[in-house]
């Protein structure tokens, strides 16, 4: 049987342990539970044991798991987002992960009553098949950002690419927390770009070491239904 209190014990431990070694506050990192591969009941095992950000990758899943366990968690928006999605998410999530185009952050901002907290997904790894803005790209983009009221990018997002190659997954994070350093150097108000948003079930070991401050974990916290676990 899988036990959600169990692995969120564990992971906790591991980011405990992660940063007494490297020597950062393991405070500074929150867990978002991915249940995109989940039923609500696992949903709602994942809300009982203690975690307080859940994320979805559709519009679908999210209203429905909203629609049950709404106000128990704070909700994030952390897949690919269709512009004409946005009416469907936009009362119901705290953060979005992937603003990646000036269309869905005119859409957001249009849609949103108050500044919604946003990550601009940032595609380090160069693979085609992978969303986000590219590194060079960045600054300017973030710069147009800046005119919409209702978007206050607090960080920034990636996922590395699926690989056994650890100095790969780490290059490509080192390059998130690069970019990062670039986006604060704007300093501007609209762009406070603390946050980074980067590591899941496989990579957030080297994903802390490198800086996040928000893991993504799905299969390893609230496992796959889909797939087995
Ligand atoms: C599915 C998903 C995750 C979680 O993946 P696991 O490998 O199951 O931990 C994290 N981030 C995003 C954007 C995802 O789509």
């Amino acid at each position: 049987m899988l036990d959600v209190q169990a692995n969120f014990n564990k992971i906790r431990q591991d980011i405990k342990q992660i940063c007494d070694r490297i020597g950062r506050n393991p405070e500074e990192i929150r867990v978002v539970a991915v249940t995109k591969y989940v039923s609500i009941q696992r949903a709602k095992e994942a809300i009982e044991a203690g975690v307080i950000h859940l994320g979805e990758n559709r519009d679908e899943g999210l209203s429905e798991k909203f629609q049950e366990l709404g106000d128990a968690a704070t909700w994030h928006f952390i897949g690919s987002l269709q512009t004409r999605k946005v009416k469907n998410i936009i009362d119901k999530v705290e953060y979005i992960h992937s603003l990646d185009r000036l269309s869905l952050a005119k859409e957001i901002n249009k849609r949103a009553e108050n500044p919604v907290k946003c990550f601009v997904q940032v595609n380090v790894s160069g693979e085609e098949s992978k969303h986000g803005c590219k590194p060079e790209e960045l600054e300017t983009f973030i710069k147009e950002l800046s005119l919409f009221t209702n978007i206050k990018v607090i960080g920034l997002m990636t996922m590395a690419p699926y690989t056994d190659n650890k100095d790969h997954i780490r290059q490509c994070f080192q390059l998130l927390k690069r970019c990062q350093k670039k986006v604060q150097a704007l300093e501007l108000s609209t762009a406070p770009c603390n946050e980074l948003s980067m590591g899941m079930s496989n990579d957030y070991e080297i994903a802390i070491e490198e800086g996040a401050t928000i893991i993504r974990i799905g299969t390893s916290l609230v496992g796959n239904e889909n797939g087995g676990g």
